[in-house]
Protein backbone atom coordinates (compact mmCIF):
# COMPACT_ATOMS: atom_id res chain seq x y z
CA UNK A 1 0.00 0.00 0.00
CA UNK A 2 1.40 3.51 -1.03
CA UNK A 3 2.10 6.03 2.08
CA UNK A 4 -0.82 8.08 0.65
CA UNK A 5 -3.30 5.44 1.34
CA UNK A 6 -2.28 4.29 4.50
CA UNK A 7 -2.22 8.28 5.84
CA UNK A 8 -6.06 8.74 4.84
CA UNK A 9 -6.49 5.37 6.77
CA UNK A 10 -4.67 7.28 9.59
CA UNK A 11 -7.10 10.28 9.46
CA UNK A 12 -10.46 7.48 9.35
CA UNK A 13 -9.03 5.82 12.54
CA UNK A 14 -8.20 9.39 14.17
CA UNK A 15 -11.58 10.13 13.64
CA UNK A 16 -12.84 6.70 14.77
CA UNK A 17 -10.63 6.83 17.89
CA UNK A 18 -12.04 10.28 18.76
CA UNK A 19 -15.57 8.95 18.45
CA UNK A 20 -14.56 5.91 20.66
CA UNK A 21 -12.98 8.32 23.04
CA UNK A 22 -15.92 10.97 23.23
CA UNK A 23 -18.01 8.26 23.78
CA UNK A 24 -15.77 6.68 26.87
CA UNK A 25 -16.11 10.27 28.36
CA UNK A 26 -19.69 10.82 27.61
CA UNK A 27 -20.17 7.13 29.48
CA UNK A 28 -17.84 7.71 32.44
CA UNK A 29 -17.90 11.22 33.07
CA UNK A 30 -13.86 10.74 33.17
CA UNK A 31 -11.75 13.85 33.02
CA UNK A 32 -8.69 11.79 32.04
CA UNK A 33 -10.52 10.04 29.21
CA UNK A 34 -11.90 13.27 27.75
CA UNK A 35 -8.32 14.79 27.45
CA UNK A 36 -7.54 11.38 26.06
CA UNK A 37 -9.98 12.36 23.10
CA UNK A 38 -9.04 15.74 22.57
CA UNK A 39 -5.70 14.08 22.16
CA UNK A 40 -6.82 12.37 19.19
CA UNK A 41 -7.37 15.30 17.66
CA UNK A 42 -4.02 16.06 17.62
CA UNK A 43 -3.65 12.62 15.82
CA UNK A 44 -6.32 14.02 13.05
CA UNK A 45 -4.54 17.38 12.94
CA UNK A 46 -0.93 15.20 12.74
CA UNK A 47 -2.37 12.73 9.68
CA UNK A 48 -4.01 15.36 7.80
CA UNK A 49 -0.42 17.38 7.92
CA UNK A 50 1.82 14.44 7.29
CA UNK A 51 -0.73 13.46 4.14
CA UNK A 52 -0.54 17.57 2.54
CA UNK A 53 3.22 17.19 2.53
CA UNK A 54 3.70 13.25 1.59
CA UNK A 55 1.24 14.78 -1.37
CA UNK A 56 3.83 17.73 -1.62
CA UNK A 57 6.81 15.82 -1.65
CA UNK A 58 5.37 13.42 -4.98
CA UNK A 59 4.96 16.68 -7.12
CA UNK A 60 7.41 16.64 -9.96
CA UNK A 61 10.15 18.85 -9.96
CA UNK A 62 8.78 22.92 -11.17
CA UNK A 63 10.83 26.11 -12.13
CA UNK A 64 11.11 27.33 -8.57
CA UNK A 65 11.97 24.05 -7.64
CA UNK A 66 13.73 22.17 -10.12
CA UNK A 67 15.44 20.00 -7.38
CA UNK A 68 11.69 18.66 -6.50
CA UNK A 69 10.28 19.08 -3.46
CA UNK A 70 11.15 15.68 -1.52
CA UNK A 71 11.80 17.82 2.16
CA UNK A 72 8.52 18.83 2.76
CA UNK A 73 8.54 15.37 4.15
CA UNK A 74 10.47 16.87 7.23
CA UNK A 75 7.95 19.65 7.89
CA UNK A 76 6.14 16.49 8.94
CA UNK A 77 7.98 14.66 10.58
CA UNK A 78 9.32 18.08 12.76
CA UNK A 79 5.44 19.09 13.29
CA UNK A 80 4.40 15.37 14.79
CA UNK A 81 7.77 15.78 16.82
CA UNK A 82 6.14 19.01 18.15
CA UNK A 83 2.35 17.61 18.58
CA UNK A 84 4.11 15.14 20.46
CA UNK A 85 6.41 16.60 22.89
CA UNK A 86 3.02 19.01 23.57
CA UNK A 87 1.12 16.39 24.83
CA UNK A 88 4.49 14.71 26.53
CA UNK A 89 4.48 18.15 28.52
CA UNK A 90 0.38 18.25 28.92
CA UNK A 91 0.41 14.74 30.44
CA UNK A 92 3.33 15.42 32.78
CA UNK A 93 1.83 18.62 34.32
CA UNK A 94 -1.51 16.30 34.80
CA UNK A 95 0.65 13.67 36.34
CA UNK A 96 2.18 15.73 39.08
CA UNK A 97 -0.68 17.51 39.63
CA UNK A 98 -2.29 14.10 40.55
CA UNK A 99 0.46 13.33 42.66
CA UNK A 100 0.50 15.85 44.77
CA UNK A 101 -3.30 16.09 44.82
CA UNK A 102 -4.49 12.13 44.46
CA UNK A 103 -8.15 11.74 44.04
CA UNK A 104 -10.29 8.80 43.92
CA UNK A 105 -11.05 6.99 40.87
CA UNK A 106 -14.70 6.25 39.40
CA UNK A 107 -15.78 3.05 37.85
CA UNK A 108 -14.05 3.53 34.42
CA UNK A 109 -14.50 -0.77 33.33
CA UNK A 110 -16.47 0.48 30.06
CA UNK A 111 -14.21 3.48 29.27
CA UNK A 112 -11.09 1.32 29.75
CA UNK A 113 -12.41 -0.85 27.60
CA UNK A 114 -13.41 1.80 24.87
CA UNK A 115 -9.87 2.69 25.28
CA UNK A 116 -8.08 -0.63 24.95
CA UNK A 117 -9.58 -1.19 21.77
CA UNK A 118 -8.95 2.18 20.14
CA UNK A 119 -5.37 1.72 21.39
CA UNK A 120 -5.95 -1.58 18.93
CA UNK A 121 -6.57 -0.69 16.04
CA UNK A 122 -4.10 2.55 16.30
CA UNK A 123 -1.81 -0.02 16.63
CA UNK A 124 -2.36 -2.48 13.90
CA UNK A 125 -2.42 0.36 11.91
CA UNK A 126 1.03 1.83 13.29
CA UNK A 127 2.25 -1.25 12.44
CA UNK A 128 1.70 -1.45 8.84
CA UNK A 129 2.30 1.80 8.56
CA UNK A 130 6.42 1.71 9.60
CA UNK A 131 6.86 -1.62 7.07
CA UNK A 132 5.81 0.78 4.36
CA UNK A 133 7.34 3.55 5.64
CA UNK A 134 10.40 1.52 5.51
CA UNK A 135 9.57 0.65 1.83
CA UNK A 136 9.14 3.62 0.39
CA UNK A 137 11.49 5.76 2.84
CA UNK A 138 8.69 8.25 3.64
CA UNK A 139 9.78 10.05 7.20
CA UNK A 140 6.07 11.60 6.88
CA UNK A 141 4.91 8.27 7.43
CA UNK A 142 7.13 6.70 10.06
CA UNK A 143 6.58 10.03 12.02
CA UNK A 144 3.10 9.42 12.01
CA UNK A 145 3.38 5.90 12.94
CA UNK A 146 5.86 6.96 15.49
CA UNK A 147 3.08 9.19 16.82
CA UNK A 148 0.30 6.33 16.99
CA UNK A 149 2.63 4.31 18.25
CA UNK A 150 3.12 6.87 21.40
CA UNK A 151 -0.30 7.38 21.54
CA UNK A 152 -0.59 3.09 22.17
CA UNK A 153 2.12 3.65 24.69
CA UNK A 154 0.07 6.59 26.36
CA UNK A 155 -3.09 4.39 26.74
CA UNK A 156 -1.24 1.45 27.70
CA UNK A 157 0.60 3.49 30.95
CA UNK A 158 -2.75 4.62 31.55
CA UNK A 159 -4.90 1.42 31.79
CA UNK A 160 -1.91 -0.10 33.33
CA UNK A 161 -1.95 2.63 36.33
CA UNK A 162 -5.39 1.80 36.96
CA UNK A 163 -4.89 -1.96 36.83
CA UNK A 164 -2.25 -1.40 39.47
CA UNK A 165 -4.44 0.79 41.72
CA UNK A 166 -7.14 -1.61 41.84
CA UNK A 167 -4.89 -4.32 43.19
CA UNK A 168 -2.95 -2.37 45.72
CA UNK A 169 -5.14 0.62 46.37
CA UNK A 170 -2.07 2.87 46.15
CA UNK A 171 -3.57 6.08 44.08
CA UNK A 172 -0.21 7.78 43.39
CA UNK A 173 0.91 4.32 40.90
CA UNK A 174 -1.77 6.20 38.30
CA UNK A 175 0.10 9.61 38.22
CA UNK A 176 3.35 7.49 38.30
CA UNK A 177 2.55 5.57 35.81
CA UNK A 178 1.28 8.36 33.46
CA UNK A 179 4.86 10.58 34.53
CA UNK A 180 7.18 6.79 32.85
CA UNK A 181 4.60 7.62 29.89
CA UNK A 182 4.74 11.16 29.62
CA UNK A 183 9.22 10.96 29.78
CA UNK A 184 8.75 8.46 27.35
CA UNK A 185 6.66 9.80 24.55
CA UNK A 186 8.90 12.91 25.36
CA UNK A 187 11.82 11.28 24.25
CA UNK A 188 9.86 9.97 20.69
CA UNK A 189 9.09 13.59 19.73
CA UNK A 190 12.84 14.90 20.29
CA UNK A 191 13.97 12.13 18.41
CA UNK A 192 11.60 13.19 15.52
CA UNK A 193 12.24 16.64 16.01
CA UNK A 194 16.08 15.74 15.24
CA UNK A 195 15.22 13.43 12.52
CA UNK A 196 13.55 15.99 10.74
CA UNK A 197 16.23 18.70 11.78
CA UNK A 198 18.99 16.33 10.51
CA UNK A 199 17.13 16.07 6.99
CA UNK A 200 16.85 20.21 6.62
CA UNK A 201 20.19 20.14 7.10
CA UNK A 202 21.36 17.99 4.59
CA UNK A 203 22.92 15.15 6.96
CA UNK A 204 24.94 13.05 4.86
CA UNK A 205 23.87 8.96 4.16
CA UNK A 206 24.07 6.14 6.86
CA UNK A 207 27.22 4.55 7.20
CA UNK A 208 25.94 1.40 5.33
CA UNK A 209 24.96 3.66 2.28
CA UNK A 210 28.21 4.99 2.29
CA UNK A 211 30.37 1.66 2.29
CA UNK A 212 27.65 0.57 -0.72
CA UNK A 213 29.05 3.79 -2.43
CA UNK A 214 32.78 2.80 -1.97
CA UNK A 215 32.06 -0.77 -2.65
CA UNK A 216 30.81 -0.29 -6.31
CA UNK A 217 33.26 2.22 -7.15
CA UNK A 218 36.18 0.03 -6.07
CA UNK A 219 34.72 -2.48 -8.79
CA UNK A 220 35.67 0.47 -11.15
CA UNK A 221 39.61 0.75 -9.54
CA UNK A 222 42.22 0.73 -12.45
CA UNK A 223 45.88 2.35 -11.71
CA UNK A 224 45.00 5.24 -14.21
CA UNK A 225 40.95 5.62 -12.23
CA UNK A 226 40.64 7.65 -9.03
CA UNK A 227 37.53 8.49 -7.56
CA UNK A 228 37.42 11.15 -4.85
CA UNK A 229 35.72 13.99 -3.10
CA UNK A 230 32.66 11.72 -2.25
CA UNK A 231 29.55 14.25 -0.55
CA UNK A 232 26.85 12.64 0.06
CA UNK A 233 22.85 14.06 1.58
CA UNK A 234 19.43 12.77 1.94
CA UNK A 235 16.26 14.29 0.39
CA UNK A 236 13.02 13.07 1.80
CA UNK A 237 13.14 9.72 -0.24
CA UNK A 238 15.90 10.33 -2.65
CA UNK A 239 20.07 10.12 -1.85
CA UNK A 240 22.67 12.00 -3.64
CA UNK A 241 26.06 11.73 -3.73
CA UNK A 242 28.53 14.19 -5.63
CA UNK A 243 31.81 12.75 -6.65
CA UNK A 244 35.13 13.17 -8.67
CA UNK A 245 36.04 10.87 -11.71
CA UNK A 246 39.97 11.36 -12.27
CA UNK A 247 41.08 10.04 -15.58
CA UNK A 248 44.02 10.65 -18.16
CA UNK A 249 44.19 13.71 -19.10
CA UNK A 250 44.65 11.96 -23.15
CA UNK A 251 40.90 10.17 -22.64
CA UNK A 252 38.53 11.21 -24.72
CA UNK A 253 35.36 12.87 -23.97
CA UNK A 254 33.42 10.08 -25.21
CA UNK A 255 35.34 7.49 -23.55
CA UNK A 256 35.15 9.28 -20.40
CA UNK A 257 31.56 9.57 -20.69
CA UNK A 258 30.86 6.15 -21.67
CA UNK A 259 32.79 4.72 -17.73
CA UNK A 260 30.89 7.29 -15.79
CA UNK A 261 27.67 6.44 -17.34
CA UNK A 262 28.33 2.66 -16.09
CA UNK A 263 29.57 4.16 -12.50
CA UNK A 264 26.29 6.30 -12.37
CA UNK A 265 24.10 2.17 -12.95
CA UNK A 266 26.22 0.59 -10.86
CA UNK A 267 25.58 3.25 -8.00
CA UNK A 268 21.81 3.70 -8.65
CA UNK A 269 21.88 -0.21 -8.81
CA UNK A 270 23.65 -0.52 -5.30
CA UNK A 271 21.59 2.31 -3.65
CA UNK A 272 17.77 3.11 -4.31
CA UNK A 273 16.51 6.43 -4.95
CA UNK A 274 20.00 7.19 -5.25
CA UNK A 275 21.21 10.46 -7.98
CA UNK A 276 24.80 10.95 -8.76
CA UNK A 277 26.81 13.86 -10.17
CA UNK A 278 30.14 12.59 -10.98
CA UNK A 279 32.81 15.55 -12.24
CA UNK A 280 35.12 14.32 -14.85
CA UNK A 281 38.98 15.70 -14.40
CA UNK A 282 42.52 15.00 -15.50
CA UNK A 283 44.43 12.79 -12.82
CA UNK A 284 46.29 16.07 -12.23
CA UNK A 285 43.68 18.66 -11.93
CA UNK A 286 41.33 19.36 -8.83
CA UNK A 287 38.17 21.45 -9.37
CA UNK A 288 38.32 25.13 -7.77
CA UNK A 289 35.43 24.27 -5.72
CA UNK A 290 37.59 21.84 -3.61
CA UNK A 291 40.40 24.84 -2.75
CA UNK A 292 40.50 25.35 0.91
CA UNK A 293 40.86 29.29 0.27
CA UNK A 294 37.39 29.78 -1.84
CA UNK A 295 35.78 27.71 1.17
CA UNK A 296 33.22 30.21 2.66
ZN1 LIG B 1 39.03 15.27 -6.99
Amino acid sequence: MQPRSYLKLSVAVALATMALKTAAWWTTGSISLLSDALESLVNLAGALFALAMVILAAQPPDEEHPYGHHKAEYFSGGFEGLLILGAALAMGAAAVQRLLQPQPLEDLSLGLLLSVLSSALNGALAWGMLRAAREHHSIALEADARHLITDVWTSAGVVAGLLLVHLTGWLWLDAAAALLMALHIGREGFKLMRAAVDGLMDRALEPEWVERIHGTLAEFAHPTIRFDHLHTRRAGSRRYADLHMHMPAGWTLGRAAALRGSVEQALMAAVPGLRATIQLLPSDVEAHFDDKKDAL
